[in-house]
C-alpha cells in the first residue's frame, strides 16, 4: 500500500443526463456541455449506448484526440488512412486526428441484439502537433495490468500507475492517466496524479462516496488541483460493487477553440481548418475519394475471426487485387 494521498477537493459534480442521438443512440456527456464546456486537456465524455442502424458513419477530426473504450459488444472502426479494425469489450483505441481524419465508427450487430456501450474521451493536443500525421494506437483488454491492492479493491491500469502497478505503453500525445476501478462495498481507494493534472472521475455502476459526499451512477466529479490524488469509498451498505473511471490528463495553457470535431487555438487558424476540409487539402487530401465500407453497417457474421483486421468485404477486395 502506498502512502496516504492528500485529497484533492471537489469542484464540482453532476448528473450526466442521457440524450438522444438519433434512433438507438444514447449518449450521456458530462465535459462538452453547458455545465463543463472543456477542463483542459479535456474536450469531451460521452457514456454511449448505440444499436444498429445507428452508429457515426464518415466524419472528420482535427486537431485532438479521441479515446475510445468499449464496455460491452463490438465496435467498428475505419478511416481514410486505411487504419480499419474491431473494438471488443474491455479494448480501447487511441486516435490522434492531428491536420486530418475522416472515419467511421460503427457498432457491429450482435447476434443477441445487445446494445454497444463505451466511454468516448476527446482529448486537445498541444499547439505545436496540431497538424501531426494521423495516428491509431490499440490497447487490447489483455494489455492492460489489473492491480487487486485488497479484496475490495480491482484496479485495470489502461494508463499511468496505479498502487505500484505500471501501464504497458504511451498511448496519447497528451499526457493522460486512466483508470478503471471497481470498489466493492465497504471499500476504500485513492489514486495519484501529477500536480499539473486535471482530474475527474465518472461513475458507471453503483455509487460512491468523495470526501463524504454522495456520488451516484452516471455522475460525473471534477477536481479542483489542490491535492495529491483523489480519494474515496463506497459505503458499506451499498447494495452493489461501484464501477467508475478515473482521469487525468496535463493541462495545456492554450486557448481552446472549438467546432464539433474540429479544435484549433484561433479563429483564424479554424477557418483555414474549414478550407482544408472543404477543399480537400492539407491534411484532407484523402477525404476526396474516401466512403468507409462499414457506414452502411456490419454484421457479427462478416467479421474475419480474431481482434483485427476489418472484414470479410475487405479481405475480399484484397483477395481481387
Ligand atoms: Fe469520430
Amino acid at each position: 500500500m502506498s502512502e496516504m494521498v492528500s485529497p484533492r477537493s471537489i469542484l464540482k459534480y453532476f448528473l450526466a443526463v442521457a440524450q438522444e442521438e438519433g434512433v438507438g443512440a444514447k449518449v450521456r456527456r458530462s465535459i462538452g456541455t453547458m455545465q463543463v464546456r472543456n477542463f483542459t486537456p479535456f474536450l469531451m465524455l460521452d457514456h454511449f449506448n448505440v444499436s444498429p442502424p445507428a452508429g457515426f458513419p464518415d466524419h472528420p477530426h482535427h486537431g485532438q484526440e479521441t479515446i475510445t473504450y468499449l464496455i460491452s459488444g463490438k465496435f467498428a472502426h475505419e478511416d481514410f488512412t486505411g487504419s480499419k479494425g474491431i473494438l471488443n469489450p474491455g479494448d480501447l483505441q487511441f486516435m490522434t486526428a492531428g491536420k486530418g481524419i475522416v472515419h467511421s465508427e460503427i457498432p457491429v450487430a450482435a447476434e443477441d441484439g445487445k446494445p454497444v456501450t463505451g466511454m468516448q474521451l476527446w482529448v486537445d493536443l498541444p499547439k505545436e502537433l496540431k497538424n501531426c500525421e494521423p495516428r491509431y494506437r490499440d490497447l487490447r483488454a489483455k494489455e492492460i495490468p489489473v492491480v487487486k491492492p485488497n479484496d475490495k479493491v480491482t484496479v485495470k491500469v489502461i494508463s499511468g500507475k496505479s498502487y505500484g502497478t505500471e501501464s504497458v505503453k504511451e498511448l496519447a500525445y497528451t499526457p493522460i492517466d486512466y483508470y478503471d476501478f471497481e470498489v466493492a462495498p465497504g471499500g476504500e481507494f485513492q489514486q495519484e496524479f501529477p500536480k499539473d493534472f486535471n482530474v475527474f472521475l465518472y461513475v458507471m455502476d453503483g455509487s460512491i462516496s468523495i470526501n463524504d459526499t454522495p456520488i451516484k451512477q452516471y455522475n460525473a466529479v471534477f477536481f479542483n488541483t489542490d491535492g495529491d490524488g483523489v480519494v474515496g469509498k463506497v459505503p458499506a451498505d451499498a447494495k452493489e460493487t461501484a464501477r467508475f473511471v478515473i482521469i487525468g490528463g496535463q493541462k495545456l495553457d492554450q486557448p481552446i477553440i472549438q467546432h464539433g470535431p474540429f479544435v484549433e487555438t484561433s479563429r483564424e487558424k479554424m477557418y483555414e481548418v474549414f478550407m482544408n476540409y472543404q477543399t480537400y487539402q492539407n491534411g484532407f487530401e484523402r477525404a476526396e475519394r474516401f466512403a468507409s465500407s462499414i457506414a452502411g453497417g456490419v454484421k457479427e457474421a462478416d467479421l474475419v475471426d480474431g481482434d483485427l483486421p476489418g472484414n470479410k468485404k475487405e479481405k475480399a477486395i484484397k483477395d481481387e487485387l
